[in-house]
């Protein structure tokens, strides 16, 4: 069974696919992470696709499509796809990589807050650089400030979170991802969560329930 998040930006989708992973075996498959992943090991693709990150901007379909795939060869079921696809293309493009491995999306869960709350709730927000778990400075706070419960590493701020980027982030979301929701929302597994007055517990509980866990 394969899950994709949808949702803005602060959103909480890694938080959910963090507990998907813990809870339910899933493997998280974030185009973020992999980005990230790129990044410091300093291959060319990753100096490449910070020059768009570090200014809030998507990277470009064809090269997020390639990591996609490259990703898919080595495991193409029980995955959570977390922050892709973000655009119309790479959508077409995901049902293609999956059709070909006889693949496919089983539930689509759109995690719906409200956009007021979401440029506050990234500014608090704090990750871990080891294990990629996310804290928050007032929601989720970490046992001991500034460290990860989990391993103990210096919580660091993402550099796509300074506001002016998590600005421009809404607005790529809004033109390019938003449309997503209409292109999925008939099919069967399409899950809308109306989550803006819901906790982490709250929202993990309609999803266990959504997927018959
Ligand atoms: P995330 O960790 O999902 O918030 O992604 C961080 C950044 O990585 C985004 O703001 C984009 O610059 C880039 N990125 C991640 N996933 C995609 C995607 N599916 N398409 C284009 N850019 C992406």
């Amino acid at each position: 069974m394969n899950i994709m998040l949808l949702g803005a930006p602060g959103s909480g989708k890694g938080t959910q696919a963090e507990k998907l992973v813990k809870e339910l075996d899933f493997i998280q498959f974030s185009t973020g992470d992999l980005f990230r992943k790129e990044i410091s090991n300093q291959t060319k693709l990753g100096v490449l696709a910070a020059s768009y990150m570090n200014e809030g901007n998507l990277v470009p379909d064809d090269l997020t499509n390639g990591i996609v795939n490259e990703g898919l060869k080595t495991q193409s079921d029980q995955l959570i796809f977390d922050g892709y696809p973000r655009t119309l293309n790479q959508a077409i493009a995901l049902e293609e990589m999956l059709t070909n491995l006889n693949s496919k999306i089983d539930y689509i869960l759109f995690i719906d807050v409200d956009k007021e709350i979401l440029l506050d709730r990234i500014a608090g927000r704090m990750i871990c650089p080891k294990c990629k778990a996310s804290f928050h400075l007032t929601n989720r706070k970490p046992k001991v400030d500034g460290i990860c419960d989990f391993d103990g590493t210096k919580l660091e701020r993402r550099p796509d979170d300074e506001p002016a980027k998590v600005l421009v982030r809404l607005e790529t979301y809004e033109a390019d991802t938003k449309p997503l929701i209409d292109f999925y929302s008939s099919r069967p597994g399409f899950i809308h969560i109306k989550a803006t007055d819901m906790d982490v517990d709250s929202i993990f509980a309609v999803i266990k329930k959504g997927l018959n866990k």
